[in-house]
């Protein structure tokens, strides 16, 4: 397929509300810079970063949907994505405050194990990082700044990797916690990053208790994992999504859009994103 045969569209995003290294508004200004059809924030475990994200995608007519990324306890890459939700949902609230909480609990656990290993970080320096939800890369931030290592992949490899030396599990709610969460608040659910996940999941369940998508268009995804997923969602009748994960500058995701996701796979779902402003 030419690239042409491809949106230019990206749902899957993140800003500094969560571990991103760019503002809302400078996430929308990239993504119009990059002439994205559809842009939508999917900031790990909050919505805080939506109403500055839409006032910039107002102001410059970017279409443009608040969303979110709920990590589960499911293991490491467990993660779902939540489209066309209300951010003032009471089901969904709740959840996340109880996040919070276990992640900076979880933060504190991890400036331990580190500790132990001769590495004294200051544990307030990191959660000022992110008062919404807390977590590895923002440890790993804090040893790039003290120069123990010399980028976020580098942390993770040596640190905070499962099975290395300052790997604390993930907490969070199950996966079918997450998606009656975002039920509860109008939305609807996609497992993000199949191809990343630690172990082979069944699907089954997860779809009984209300999946409706999975992330088929994914940067790292291969095409043969892509027509996995594809099969997959066919299956189950799930719908695909797709995104890039990106993060900013300085990060493992620096790359907005450039999705290959094929124009009818986006016309399924483009009426249920609660996509805003720019023309039709
Ligand atoms: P946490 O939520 O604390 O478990 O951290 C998970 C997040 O860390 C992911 O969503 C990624 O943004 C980031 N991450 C995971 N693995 C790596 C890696 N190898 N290098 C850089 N960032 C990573
Ligand atoms: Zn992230
Ligand atoms: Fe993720
Ligand atoms: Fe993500």
């Amino acid at each position: 397929m030419s690239p042409e045969a491809f949106r230019n569209v990206d749902l899957h995003t993140h800003s500094a509300c969560s571990d991103g290294t760019v503002s809302p508004a400078e996430l929308v200004r990239i993504a119009h810079r990059a002439g994205l059809e559809a842009l939508i924030l999917t900031d790990h475990n909050t919505v805080a970063g939506v109403p500055e994200a839409r006032r910039e995608a107002e102001s410059l007519g970017q279409r443009f949907a608040g969303g979110i990324e709920i990590n589960t306890r499911e293991g490491d890459c467990t993660h779902i994505l939540g489209y066309g939700i209300d951010p003032t949902g009471a089901g969904l609230q709740d959840l996340l405050a109880g996040l919070r909480r276990h992640r900076r609990e979880r933060v504190e656990r991890i400036v331990e194990l580190l500790q132990r290993l001769g590495v004294q970080l200051d544990l307030e320096d990191i959660r000022t990082q992110s008062d919404e939800t807390v977590g590895r890369p923002h440890v790993a931030d804090a040893l790039l700044r003290k120069g123990v290592v010399r980028t976020r992949s580098e942390a993770f490899r040596r640190f905070l990797r499962r099975g290395g030396p300052a790997h604390v599990g993930s907490v969070g709610p199950t996966v079918p916690e997450a998606i009656a969460a975002i039920r509860d608040a109008g939305g609807w659910a996609s497992l993000a990053h199949p191809g990343l996940l630690s172990r082979k999941c069944d699907l089954g369940p997860w779809v009984d208790a209300g999946l409706e998508g999975i992330e088929v268009y994914y940067p790292s995804h291969t095409r043969s994992q892509m027509r996995r997923f594809l099969e997959t969602a066919e299956r189950y009748r799930l719908l695909a999504t797709g995104g890039s994960d990106f993060h900013g500058p300085r990060t493992d995701n620096e790359k907005i859009g450039g999705i290959r996701m094929p124009p009818e796979a986006f016309d399924r779902i483009e009426g249920r994103l609660g996509l805003i402003g720019g023309g039709a």
